[in-house]
């Protein structure tokens, strides 16, 4: 990157920027290579001053969250990745409605799990289903995240989005679209939205209760999910009516390796980086699988993990 645009971002970013940046530290995967710049954003100012200093540098960018549903190519990313800091990751109370309905602001850049040990720590209930999703607030809305039959869009009353045309856009529930594990509005006439934050439709609950439904959920994780292997969750998205694990598990690739990626013994979905696995073993795995399973039942697996 030149000298003088280095110069600018500097200018721009409130916190010191992070030049040829490993990614690996910053995904759950732990893999991939350095992206030329990372800037951590604190407001939604600063964000918009960098977005159009991007636009106008022809710099690729991406926003992403605490990368536990992603995988950075080895090669490392040629352009600026932005994190969202204490700044845009505040909870607030808004408003306790009526027949115990109480909405909460969430800034984006929130960890799942601190979001949800504030509701308990509040009482409120709607969230306990997030238990043990290691994401950020936006990249569960991005993702819309979801386990035990609950997901995001089932909590969301409106969001805060920025993006490069319309500016900064509060966009209603009623203009929300949310689909298995995606959210159907991240593009807007070819400009990414950013999530900035969102309202959450929650309720008053008893604590044991909340506290009891968390654990119990956590639990489960803890036994169907593999424990020490870095991993980014599901790899990919379950087909209608099936479940992607099953149909790997049938194929008979549990434990199967390419490099360091392997299939993990204990949940076929989950990929797993065995030590000192490539983003280009991972793929090579994801290859494998998808090819065997077509072979097998004619489903074309999809990918539920981002990759970057
Ligand atoms: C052990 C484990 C268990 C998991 N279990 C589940 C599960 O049960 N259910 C489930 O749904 N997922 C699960 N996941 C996947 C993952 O945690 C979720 O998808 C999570 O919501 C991703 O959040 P993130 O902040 O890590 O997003 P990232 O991985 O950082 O980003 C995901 C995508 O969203 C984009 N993005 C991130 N933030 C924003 C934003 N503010 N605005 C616009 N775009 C943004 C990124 O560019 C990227 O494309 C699991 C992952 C792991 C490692």
């Amino acid at each position: 990157m030149e000298k003088q645009l280095k110069k600018r971002l500097s200018t721009l970013a409130v916190n010191q920027v992070q030049w040829d940046c490993s990614l690996a530290p910053y995904t759950s995967f732990g893999i991939g290579g350095a992206a030329s710049a990372l800037i951590t954003v604190e407001s939604v100012a600063e964000l918009e001053g960098l977005l159009k200093c991007f636009v106008e540098n022809n710099l690729e960018w991406r926003l992403i969250g605490r990368g536990t549903n992603l995988l950075v190519a080895d090669s490392g990313f040629t352009g600026v990745i932005l994190i969202l800091g204490k700044g845009l990751s505040q909870i607030a109370l808004l408003e306790e409605a009526e027949f115990g309905r109480v909405v909460v602001r969430v800034g984006a850049g929130c960890s799942l799990a601190r979001l949800l040990a504030w509701c308990l720590d509040q009482g409120l209930s709607g969230l306990e289903f997030v238990s043990g999703i290691p994401g950020s607030l936006g990249g569960a809305v991005v993702m819309n995240a979801g386990a035990w039959g609950g997901e995001m869009a089932d909590v969301i009353a409106s969001l805060a989005t920025v993006s490069l045309f319309t500016g900064e856009k509060i966009l209603g529930r009623e203009e929300l679209d949310f689909s298995y594990r995606l959210w159907e509005n991240l593009e807007n006439d070819g400009a990414k939205r950013l999530v900035i934050s969102a309202d959450l439709d929650l309720r008053q609950g008893m604590k044991e209760e909340i506290a009891a439904s968390c654990r119990s959920y956590l639990q489960q994780r803890l036994q169907k999910q593999p424990k020490g292997l870095k991993n980014a969750g599901s790899f990919f998205k379950n087909p209608p009516g099936d479940s992607a694990g099953r149909l790997i598990e049938a194929s008979g690739l549990k434990g199967k390796s390419c490099g360091g990626a392997m299939v993990s013994p204990v949940h076929a979905n989950f990929l797993v980086n065995s030590g000192q696995a490539t983003a280009k073993d991972v793929l090579s795995l994801m290859e494998l699988v998808r090819e065997k399973v077509a072979k097998d039942t004619g489903i074309t697996l999809e990918t539920e993990v981002h990759l970057l």
